[in-house]
């Protein structure tokens, strides 16, 4: 595996990779690498010839009361995971070389982004999509991973690959949880030892909440109101939200039907975690 940190070497890199009619499959990530992550690099590494991932935390998706100076950074130990998972290439830019200056142009979301964490996170999805046509244009995937985790993510960048016709396909991963249920993320090393025994509760009750729905329930009200109770019951973890949308159009649902997304946001004293499920009512 080689490690890349400038533009210029990235994109000659890709060019001949291009001329020897290689495939590109690209894996963007934010770096502490987990299983998660893994799993998006292993499922790179069987769908294509070359498989590329970055580690960039992104300034530009964060907001100015968000975790940017503290989220968590370890690129030895990244090196090595994503070596393990069959990555060639690395992109490991520094923010100077990603922004040299203010950008003179950025990507504004309008779609999909009126909800869930586009909501409680204002400029959130614009940063993402600003930072993805870069590496898009970067890196020239032919295939490019997301986790399922952060589903609005995988809708919002659904809306950007099709509105700027990038010449990719998005492919969606399933997320990849701890043996009790919770997500993997990065963010989990921020959670006290109580903290992380509760935190398993917001997977169980979005699984409560598919129950519901699978006995009859069809009334999100009264979904999500389940669900607040079991989790306020649990943890002391202040909920950002809770809410049901369609799949991936994210539109509010006065009953129940076809494909849906179940997703929540908790904040604990120094980490908001998020999941979520997508499924389709029979
Ligand atoms: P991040 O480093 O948090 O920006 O995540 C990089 C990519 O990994 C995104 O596409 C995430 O959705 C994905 N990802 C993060 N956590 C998980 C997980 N537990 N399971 C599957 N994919 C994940």
């Amino acid at each position: 595996m080689k490690v890349i940190t400038t533009i210029k070497e990235m994109q000659s890199t890709i060019k001949l990779e291009k001329q020897k009619l290689k495939s590109i499959g690209f894996v963007p990530t934010m770096g502490y690498l987990h299983e998660g992550h893994r799993a998006l690099m292993a499922r790179a590494r069987k769908e294509n010839d070359v498989v590329v991932a970055s580690v960039f935390v992104n300034p530009l998706q964060f907001g100015p009361t968000e975790d940017l100076n503290s989220y968590p950074r370890d690129f030895e130990r990244d090196k090595k995971a994503a070596e393990e998972s069959g990555v060639d290439f690395l992109f490991h830019p520094s923010v100077e070389e990603m922004y040299p200056h203010e950008p003179s142009v950025v990507v504004k979301v309008k779609d999909r982004t009126d909800v869930l964490c586009g909501k409680s996170r204002p400029g959130h999805f614009d940063g993402v999509a600003t930072i993805l046509t870069k590496l898009f244009h970067i890196v020239l995937p032919d295939k490019v991973y997301f986790g399922l985790k952060d589903a609005q993510q995988v809708a919002v960048v659904d809306g950007l690959v099709n509105d700027f016709h990038f010449p990719l396909e998005i492919v969606p991963v399933n997320t990849v949880r701890e043996t009790d249920g919770l997500a993997k993320s990065s963010r989990n090393i921020f959670l006290d030892p109580t903290e992380r025994l509760a935190a398993p509760i917001l997977y169980q009750s979005l699984q409560e909440a598919k129950k519901l729905i699978e006995a009859g329930e069809r009334n999100p009200e009264a979904i999500i109101a389940q669900m607040k109770e079991i989790i306020e019951g649990k943890t002391n973890a202040a909920i950002d939200y809770i809410e049901i949308y369609s799949y991936p159009e994210l539109k509010s649902l006065r009953e129940i039907s076809g494909k849906i997304i179940i997703a929540l946001a908790v904040r604990f004293k120094k980490a908001r975690l998020i999941d979520n499920i997508v499924f389709t009512i029979s």
